[in-house]
């Protein structure tokens, strides 16, 4: 007997006969004698669905209000799967994320989880339950409903496999597992057996949103047994997130991520002297906005400098105003900025034993006319950020240049 975390996302509980569909896979692992909590999303399109009509009310929402509207799309899809698994006779049991007590910090919209507390889950398993829990929510320790960013109902599903020392999390989702690239730009993608964790952390930090990339944090810390899998398919291994030392012999690429969701900011002619960065970069921190890339460049007169940086899209106009507040405090000329482009990474723990990696990547976005704006490396990853318009066509060649095609 084995425990086991199931997540399903929102297309495998988009309409009430995938949700029956998801009830007879969970009976079947009940069936096997296997204690199984089932973690859910809301059905595809709702949580956009409940963004929009926050927006259609308050242009910027307030967080907390938002987040007390959109965790209830989780709320319908529980209680129906519940419903299903108690049409087949089985016992069955919805929790939200307070009724679990996954307890958050307060930072609405995209808070971390700090505790879950597990008993009353493992006692309804004992019982003999299938548990149900809500997805992408918790509370903070006021009891304010809090929602954990976008696509996280991957957290919860592996964040709860920690809790309980799963024997396994299996993510189900729409496509069979973790690819090269995305399968819906590359259709020559190749689906991977398995893929180390350091990998998918990259992948997931650098755009590929198979899996948030919180819950694969989690599952590196926890050492908890991550599969990506189909909801659609009876059959499949999917793709294993393997620990290195496990993994057999490494291809150089793994796979190639993307992120649309970006923005890059310039603050021009800033004085080039000590404490210029914390200037420029402590109000955004301050007002909790991650920045990503950054390069600072001395300018042709040796005195001052170019600062540019790179911060999610959605955060693009909020970090310029903040900037413009600042401009005088920094002592900076100008502030620049572009919310058209993507950032385009290949991702692979072989690179750090083979060279020529970049001038393969940089030749091939060359040959294509396409401008590098930004490049940034780490020991297996080389990302670049590029006009939004060249995105599917650089992820195509260099998914072909590197040989990642699917084996003819
Ligand atoms: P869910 O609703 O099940 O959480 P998501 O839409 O969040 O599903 O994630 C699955 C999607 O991730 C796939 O449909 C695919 O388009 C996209 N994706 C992006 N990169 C990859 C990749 N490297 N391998 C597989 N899928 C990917
Ligand atoms: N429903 C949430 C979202 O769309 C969480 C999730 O699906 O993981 O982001
Ligand atoms: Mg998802």
């Amino acid at each position: 007997m084995a425990l086991i975390v199931q997540k399903y996302g929102g297309t495998s509980v988009g309409n009430p006969d995938r949700i029956k569909n998801v009830a007879q896979r969970v009976a079947r692992f009940k069936a096997q004698g296997h204690q199984v909590v089932v973690v859910l999303s809301a059905m595809s399109g709702e949580t956009n669905r409940l963004i929009a009509l926050a927006k259609s009310i308050q242009s910027t929402p307030d967080p907390r209000e938002l987040d007390v509207m959109v965790a209830t799309g989780e709320q319908v899809t529980i209680a129906l799967l519940s419903m299903a698994l108690m049409e087949m006779g089985l016992k069955a049991k919805s929790y939200t994320g307070a009724q679990v007590r996954i307890v958050t910090d307060d930072a609405f919209t995209k808070a971390r989880i700090l505790s879950i507390d597990e008993e009353n889950l493992r006692r309804d398993l004992n019982a003999g339950y299938v548990a149900v829990v809500a997805g992408f929510q918790g509370v903070d320790e006021q009891g304010n409903i809090t929602t954990l960013g976008r696509g996280g109902s991957d957290t919860t599903g592996v964040a709860l496999a920690a809790a309980l020392k799963a024997d396994e999390c299996q993510i189900y989702t729409d496509v069979d597992g973790v690819y090269t690239t995305d399968p819906r730009i590359v259709p020559e993608a190749r689906k991977l057996k398995t893929i180390t964790f350091e990998e998918m952390l990259e992948m997931a930090s650098l755009g590929s949103k198979v899996l948030q990339i919180r819950s694969v944090e989690f599952a590196g810390k926890y050492k908890v047994k991550l599969r990506v899998l189909s909801s659609f398919e009876e059959e499949g291994e999917g793709t294993l997130i393997t620990f290195e030392e496990d993994a057999m012999e490494q291809p150089i690429i793994s796979g190639i991520a993307f992120n649309r969701d970006e923005a890059k900011i310039t603050v021009l002619g800033v004085p080039d002297r000590p404490g210029i960065a914390y200037a420029i970069l402590g109000p955004v921190a301050d007002a909790n906005i991650d920045v990503d890339m950054i390069i600072q460049n001395v300018g042709a007169d040796g005195t001052t400098t170019d600062f540019t940086f790179t911060v999610n899209r959605s955060e693009y106009s909020k970090a310029i105003g903040i900037l413009q507040t600042a401009l005088k405090d920094i002592g900076a000329r100008e502030i620049k900025g572009d919310d058209k482009i993507v950032k385009v990474s290949l991702v692979g723990v072989g690179m750090r034993s083979h060279s020529g990696i970049a001038s393969t990547m940089f030749k091939t976005l060359a040959t294509e006319g396409i401008n590098l704006q930004m490049i940034s490396t780490s020991e297996i990853k080389i990302s670049v950020v590029i006009d939004e318009k060249y995105l599917e066509l650089a992820v195509r060649v260099l998914h072909k240049a590197f040989n990642l095609e699917q084996a003819a």
